[in-house]
């Protein structure tokens, strides 16, 4: 791997090679390809007639994939947003032949790492947090021009943050003297707002991941993703995803849940559960990184892993 762009350990990766269920002739979609962690092990499992499709937004993981598998056949490649997973299975003629999809959500430790993009609150650098900088608003363009009511609703939504009316004064506050362009500088203003910590959590971390997640539309477009895992996966194939925070997990949860149940009826309709069209089943239950995993790579402190599988039709 090309250190110059930095590496990723990749979390659970044992746990994701089982839940995967790899034959080695199959057809598997990485949506979020990072630095390739997870598809490096997977190639690996894979047989000469076996295909990896991966997919990342970001230009620099997709320039990473390039150097490290532009001479496997089996791999291809697309830049673009999970939200165009029906579309691109479907350019690489693997539409209902999915044997497994992986979706290791949120950053890589080479974006967290690198001070340019804004993601991280330790490091100074430009409050960006886009995942791709070629589109869209910075963090620094929203946070600027967005109302209290506004900022005190996405931190309280998408960072789930205690203190988001005060946060959100306290910008308002220190925009009025000068805009707030920088990541500490944000971080500074988050620490003064708030009146109590949480044990080994920065008192960032919330704000942060709420800009994050507004910024890269992360729920919505989870959701949106979710909803054409269906049609890709073949009978049997397996859904796979890994989140890192609550409102991730929940979401995947629920849509898993859903699915399961099929369509929705009245409750006091008669109706047979293969009536109802269920399109997947729950495999097992959420599975964390042990302890062991847990001390040798941090961010898989907060991983959950959730697995589901395709039903016959
Ligand atoms: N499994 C990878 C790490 C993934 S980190 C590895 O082992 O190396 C998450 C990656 O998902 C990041 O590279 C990020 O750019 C990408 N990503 C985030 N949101 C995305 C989206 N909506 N569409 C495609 N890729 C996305």
């Amino acid at each position: 791997m090309d250190a110059g762009r930095g590496e990723h350990t990749p979390v659970l990766v044992q746990e994701v090679l089982n839940g995967l269920n790899i034959h080695p002739a199959g057809v598997y979609v990485d949506c979020t390809f990072g630095r390739g962690g997870h598809a490096e092990v997977i190639l690996k499992r894979l047989g000469e007639e076996g295909h990896l499709l991966a997919i990342d937004k970001d230009p620099e993981a997709v320039a990473a994939a390039q150097d490290q598998f532009a001479s496997d056949g089996r791999f291809a490649i697309e830049q673009g947003s999970y939200t165009m997973l029906l579309s691109l299975v479907q350019k690489h003629g693997h539409i209902g032949n999915v044997d497994g999809v992986l979706f290791d959500l949120g950053v890589s430790s080479p974006q967290l790492a690198d001070a340019g993009r804004g993601f991280s609150f330790d490091l100074d650098g430009p409050l960006d947090m886009r995942m791709n900088r070629h589109t869209g608003i910075t963090a620094a363009q929203w946070l600027n021009a967005a109302t209290q009511h506004e900022i005190a609703e996405v931190l309280h939504d998408y960072g789930e943050e205690r203190y988001a009316g005060r946060v959100a004064r306290a910008i308002i506050d220190a925009r009025n003297t000068s805009p707030i362009t920088r990541t500490r500088q944000l971080a500074n203003i988050v620490v003064a707002a708030s009146p109590t910590r949480e044990r080994n959590k920065h008192p960032a971390t919330r704000t942060f991941q709420a800009l994050r997640i507004l910024i890269n539309r992360e729920l919505d477009d989870l959701n949106e993703a979710l909803s054409q895992v269906v049609r890709i996966l073949a009978p049997g194939g397996r859904l796979l995803v890994i989140s890192f925070h609550s409102l991730e997990d929940r979401l995947v949860k629920r849509f898993i849940r859903d699915q399961a149940r099929g369509d929705a009826y009245p409750q006091d309709i008669p109706i047979t559960q293969t009536a109802l069209r269920p399109t997947l089943r729950a495999v097992g239950r959420v599975i964390r990184a042990t302890e062991e995993e847990k001390s040798r790579n941090p961010r898989s402190r907060s991983a959950r892993l959730r697995i589901a599988e395709k039903i016959a039709a």
